[in-house]
């Protein structure tokens, strides 16, 4: 269906995605239970737990589309929406491995040699390899083609020179899918044809991480430091120089699901959960209204899945998705406050005062990683013919 120059394809889940949905929930009440996990704010950019990505690698639950040969289960895109959607529902920590699930491996699947497909694959699938986006620079986000940081080719591989910023969870990530420039200079007419991405082994020389502090305490980013840093030639992903394209659908991947809207979702189900079966009119309205939101954004981000799902490119589609979703999210934890006073609090053993606690000082960032709102608005009237 195309919706002025959108398309969003209605989705309904079969009775087969609905049996996989319940398994899912059964698994997540079983381990909050039984305290294998407690629910976190922004779980998958902030909650780092190495045995729980370990335990959903054993269920079968990363690496779900891709091929068997290389430790995947050749499961549909939909089938890895309604597994994502319920642990960002449930507030699971699942940062550790979201990255390398979501974006590097498929990167890799694409791009990447047999070895590496070999050897790499099957440790994410298990929940056991760990991925940094490389992308930004101290002064290059946004505009991520005036980006510096070098790879010039030397003996048997190349040697890449620079700094990276703002790299989620490098400090204890295995590797970075890092675009770099093999041509041209920042200022060229053409400076986009100039780029290339490396997989970069974190562990290896020439690298230092050092750890930003954000002001939530977390330390969850990082500068990543290149000095003369070798990579062998097989780790050039892709072609040399097409970089520019690699790095685009790769930040569609990136954008372009559940966790744009569903960030503190735990947040809403607790404050819901405390309202409970009889709220007051003010409580019904603004939980009507949220949950509305909630479910409109939840058809479009099914709609952007489908696409995926028939192997499209939905850049534009997921950029609206991302726009809306964070701007939802920044104000949904005020309007909930607003129904439900509370005191946010850190440290409570309060699902709903700790998330809250955890949500205000970390949903800030959510109009930002992954692309400004106002850069993505700027593909979206694009697309529109407005510029
Ligand atoms: C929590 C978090 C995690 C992150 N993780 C990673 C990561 O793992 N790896 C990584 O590479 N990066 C990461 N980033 C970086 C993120 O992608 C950049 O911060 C983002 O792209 C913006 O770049 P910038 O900070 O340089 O801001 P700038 O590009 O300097 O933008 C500053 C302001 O100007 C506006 N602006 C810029 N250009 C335009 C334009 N053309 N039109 C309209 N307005 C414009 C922006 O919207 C913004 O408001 C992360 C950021 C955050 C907050």
């Amino acid at each position: 269906m195309a919706t002025g120059g959108f398309r969003f394809p209605k989705i309904e889940y079969t009775q087969e995605l609905k049996d996989l949905q319940a398994e899912v929930r059964h698994f997540l009440a079983d381990e909050r239970a039984s305290g294998g996990f407690t629910p976190v704010a922004d779980g998958w950019a902030f909650g780092v737990d190495l045995e729980f990505s370990r335990k959903l690698g054993a269920k079968g639950w990363l690496g779900m589309t891709w091929p068997k040969q290389y430790g995947g289960h050749e499961r549909s895109s939909m089938e890895r929406y309604v597994v994502t959607e319920e642990l960002l529902a449930a507030g699971a920590p699942v940062s550790a491995h979201w990255v390398a699930d979501r974006q590097s491996g498929p990167m890799l699947l694409k791009n990447g040699t047999e070895a590496q497909k070999l050897e790499i694959l099957p440790r994410i699938a298990a929940g056991e390899c760990y991925f940094a986006i490389g992308m930004s620079e101290p002064d290059s986000g946004s505009d991520l083609a005036s980006l510096r940081t070098t790879a010039t080719k030397v003996d048997g591989g190349y040697k890449i020179n620079g700094r990276k910023i703002w790299s989620s969870g490098a400090h204890f990530c295995h590797y970075m899918i890092a675009t770099v420039r093999t041509g041209g200079a920042r200022d060229d007419k053409n400076r986009h044809e100039g780029l290339s991405q490396f997989l970069v082994d974190l562990k290896g020389p020439g690298i230092e991480i050092r750890g930003i502090r954000n002001m939530a305490g977390d330390v969850h980013f990082n500068e990543t430091v290149f000095d003369d840093a070798f990579v062998p030639e097989d780790c050039l992903l892709g072609e040399e120089g097409e970089g520019w394209h690699q790095v685009t659908s790769e930040l569609g991947l990136e954008r372009s699901g559940p966790e744009r809207f569903l960030s503190s979702a735990i947040t809403l189900t607790e404050a819901a959960r405390r309202i409970g079966p009889t709220p007051d009119d003010a409580q019904a309205l603004g939980l009507g209204r949220v949950t509305a939101r909630l479910k409109a954004m939840r058809r479009m981000s099914l709609g952007v899945s489908a696409l995926l799902q028939e192997g499209e490119s939905p850049t534009v589609e997921a950029a609206l998705v991302k726009d809306l979703g964070t701007a939802f999210e920044s104000t949904l934890l005020n309007d909930i406050r607003q129904l439900l006073p509370t005191e946010p609090i850190g440290q409570s053993s309060d699902a709903f005062a700790r998330t809250m606690a955890e949500g205000l000082l970390r949903v800030p960032s959510s109009t930002i990683r992954g692309g400004t709102n106002e850069v993505l608005r700027g593909i979206v009237a694009r697309q529109l013919g407005l510029r």
